[in-house]
C-alpha cells in the first residue's frame, strides 16, 4: 500500500517538474500554472494520498461520481472542478459541491448556476467552453456563440466567469495541439480586444496528459491533467 502511495506521490511530483520545467521555457512564473488533478475513475483514498501531501485542486468529469468522493473529503480544503459536461437539470446539485464549472457553453447554463449557487450561499467560478475545431460531437459553445455567454455572466451575481476552455481534438503527437492552444489564446486576446472584461479573461484551461506541456508553452493558467499522474484508467464500462 504505502509504496502505491509513494508512486503516486512520485508521478503528481513529476507533473509538477515538467509543468515548472515548460514555464520556465516560455519565461513564465510556474507558480501561474494550477494543476487540477482529474480522478475520475479513481478512488477517494488516491485523492487523500494526494491531498495529505498537500494538493488542493482536484477535478471530476461527472456529478454522480464526484458526489461520494468530495463528501469523504470534506474539511479537507479541497477545490473542486467540474471538468466535463452539465446536463442542465444537475445545475442545482452541481452549484452546491463544485467550486469550479469549466464546461460552461450557453448563457442559460451560467445562469441556472448562478440561480442554484445564490440558493446554496455560495460562490462559483465559472470557465466558458469553447468548440475551437467546430466538432459536432463535442460540447463548447461554437466561437460565435460566446458573446451571449458573457452577456449572461454580467448579469449574475453568484458566479463569475473567469476564462476559457477547451478540448482539442485527440492528436498522437502533441505539438498537433499547439495550434489549438494558441487560437484559444487569441481567441482570449480578442475578446480582451472587444471589450470583454479583463477579470472574465484570467484563466485559460488547456492541456491534458499528453499535451499539458504545450499548453503550458503557449499559456495555459490551468491544466487539467488524469492519466499521468493517477495512472492508466480502467476501461470505462
Ligand atoms: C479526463 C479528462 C481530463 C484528464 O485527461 P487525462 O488524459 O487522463 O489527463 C482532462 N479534461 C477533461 C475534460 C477530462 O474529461
Amino acid at each position: 500500500m504505502l509504496s502505491d502511495l509513494a508512486a503516486l506521490q512520485a508521478r503528481l511530483a513529476a507533473v509538477r517538474d515538467r509543468i515548472a520545467a515548460a514555464a520556465n521555457r516560455a519565461g513564465r512564473d510556474p507558480s501561474s500554472v494550477r494543476l487540477v488533478a482529474v480522478s475520475k475513475t479513481f478512488p477517494t483514498d488516491d485523492v487523500r494520498a494526494l491531498a495529505n501531501c498537500g494538493h488542493i485542486d482536484f477535478g471530476e468529469n461527472k456529478l454522480q461520481e464526484a458526489l461520494p468522493k468530495i463528501a469523504a473529503t470534506a474539511g479537507m480544503g479541497l477545490v473542486w472542478h467540474l471538468v466535463g459536461h452539465l446536463q442542465s437539470n444537475k445545475a442545482r446539485k452541481a452549484a452546491s459541491v463544485f467550486d469550479l464549472v469549466h464546461s460552461v457553453d450557453t448563457g442559460t447554463m451560467a445562469e441556472r448556476l448562478d440561480e442554484a449557487a445564490a440558493a446554496a450561499g455560495r460562490r462559483l467560478e465559472l470557465l466558458v467552453q469553447v468548440n475551437l475545431a467546430g466538432e459536432a460531437a463535442k460540447h463548447g459553445a461554437p466561437l460565435g456563440g460566446l458573446l451571449p455567454v458573457f452577456d449572461a455572466a454580467r448579469r449574475c451575481r453568484s458566479v463569475n466567469v473567469a476564462g476559457l476552455m477547451a478540448i482539442p481534438p485527440a492528436t498522437a503527437d502533441p505539438e498537433e495541439a499547439r495550434p489549438h492552444f494558441r487560437m484559444l489564446r487569441d481567441l482570449r486576446d480578442r475578446l480582451l480586444s472587444e471589450g470583454v472584461d479583463r477579470a472574465m479573461l484570467r484563466e485559460l484551461s488547456m492541456g491534458m496528459s499528453a499535451d499539458f506541456e504545450v499548453a503550458v508553452e503557449e499559456g495555459a493558467t490551468i491544466v487539467r491533467v488524469g492519466t499521468a499522474i493517477f495512472g492508466r484508467r480502467p476501461p470505462l464500462r
